[in-house]
């Protein structure tokens, strides 16, 4: 049952979409109930011309179902305090919150019943067996306390040990990965890259650690950061695929050497990609409908990560649909672990008068993510401007960031000249330069005394 394809409309035989029987099976199940008891997706479907319960008969009614959108969830969540209309329990039911990180200020809560979190621990406890933790593994997450808390409950599940821990240095995590014996570490590749840091400054051994198995989830697992993870603790690393408001839905794959593969997971959720008009396409948005979640359903939810689809079959013979991760859609680029997006870092330093020109430069290094503000002083520019603009994106932001004061007619070759985000997995540049007749002639000149080819 598992191989067989039902949504074929491309004849490709990896077409951006695939609905198996069993799906289907399972989401005409959640439509029925989300119709008559979830009052959001109710209200989304009488606008968008569906006011029939048994409305879906074939696999194409599907596709002419609304979109869901992060913003339409945030704002449902503001307007019908605490949970949102998305909610269709009464609040008392719910079991455990979890929340979106936030960074802009715009967080959106998840609510999760009893039974939601259940299913929830399941395909994270499935995605931990794909990845090789095995009943009797001590697994040391070195997630934050409380921002995963499936990963907890999925171990419990597994029957695996969880190693606790408090806040300490990388170091004291070393000391504990050995002393704890931990077979299996979780951890954010940028966490690992620290730690692979300190070990070598402080001459300490990763091969003594009895560890067997690395997972990573949170941020992209770069081939180049895998094959460092793997060459620095001698043992295989892999990555999981999740996302709060979605939950885990893919694998990462190394057998394809340049680039990480993720299969989807496809018994949990119905996975699309989509271009900018909504439809299929090989390039574009990944939109999920989560299959198992009933009391805070997401129904063709656009999740904002662009995707490519994988056409090639994996030399691992995993026949599961299968993608390329590119980046953000929405233009929010995840930067020393937090989510931010430029405008909003644009529109801060625009707010003081005193600077006449810009640009923020982001650099990503494998082990490090430095940003540099770059200002050209206009009027009346003094030093507490500087100040009060590291202040801000330091204390605001929570960035680790310099600030330089830079002569108007600099201009930097490195930077991307179109001005727009460039692919954040190899190196980030976002610029934004007034683009005014007089900076444009001192540029050209400089650039002609410069870089005259
Ligand atoms: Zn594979």
């Amino acid at each position: 049952m598992k191989n067989e394809r039902l949504v074929t409309k491309n004849i490709n035989p990896f077409p951006p979409v695939i609905i198996t029987p069993y799906q289907w099976k399972l989401f005409q199940k959640l439509f029925r109930h989300v119709f008559t008891k979830n009052q959001f997706y109710n209200k989304k479907f009488s606008d968008a011309g569906i006011h029939n319960v048994n409305f879906l008969t074939k696999i194409d009614d599907y596709f002419t179902l609304p979109f869901t959108t992060k913003h339409e969830l945030i704002d449902d969540q503001k307007n019908h305090l605490p949970f949102g209309l998305n909610a269709s329990l009464p609040e008392q039911k719910y079991k455990i919150l979890r929340s979106t990180s936030g960074t802009t200020g715009n967080f959106m809560l998840l609510p999760l019943s009893e039974s939601d979190y259940l299913s929830t621990l399941e395909v994270a406890k499935e995605a931990f067996l794909l990845t090789g933790i095995k009943r009797g593994d001590k697994v040391l997450d070195l997630h934050p306390p409380g921002s995963h808390l499936n990963v907890y409950g999925a171990l419990n599940l597994l029957e695996a040990l969880t190693i606790p821990w408090q806040i300490q240095t990388p170091y004291q995590l070393l000391i504990l990965m050995k002393r704890s014996g931990a077979t299996v570490l979780i951890s954010s590749v940028s966490r690992l890259l620290q730690i692979i840091q300190i070990a070598g400054k402080y001459k300490f051994n990763l091969k003594q650690l009895r560890l067997r198995l690395i997972i990573t989830n949170s941020e992209i697992l770069t081939p180049a950061a895998h094959r460092l993870i793997e060459s620095q603790f001698h043992i295989p690393c892999k990555e999981i695929f999740a996302g709060t408001e979605y939950n885990v839905i893919a694998y990462g794959c190394y057998e394809n050497k340049d680039d990480v593969t993720y299969h989807h997971m496809e018994k949990p959720t119905i996975m699309e990609i989509v271009n900018d008009k909504g439809n299929h396409s090989d390039e574009g948005e990944m939109v999920l409908t989560n299959l198992f979640r009933y009391d805070y359903p997401i129904i063709r939810y656009k999740t904002g990560n662009h995707v490519r689809l994988n056409t090639k079959m994996c030399h691992c013979q995993c026949n599961n649909f299968s993608f390329n991760a590119i980046g953000r859609n929405d233009n929010q680029i995840r930067f020393q672990l937090k989510n931010l997006l430029p405008q909003e870092l644009f529109n801060t330093i625009e707010s003081f008068k005193e600077v006449k020109d810009y640009r923020i430069e982001l650099r990503n290094y494998l082990y490090k993510e430095d940003m540099i503000i770059k200002i050209v002083p206009g009027k009346r520019f003094n030093k507490t401007v500087k100040n009060k603009i590291f202040e801000i994106f330091n204390e605001k932001y929570g960035l680790d960031c310099r600030v330089y004061i830079v002569p108007g007619f600099w201009y930097d070759y490195t930077l991307n000249k179109t001005g727009k985000l460039r692919d954040f997995r190899d190196g980030i540049s976002v610029t934004n330069v007034n683009n005014d007749l007089f900076g444009k002639l001192i540029r050209k000149i400089y650039e002609f005394l410069y870089f005259p080819f």
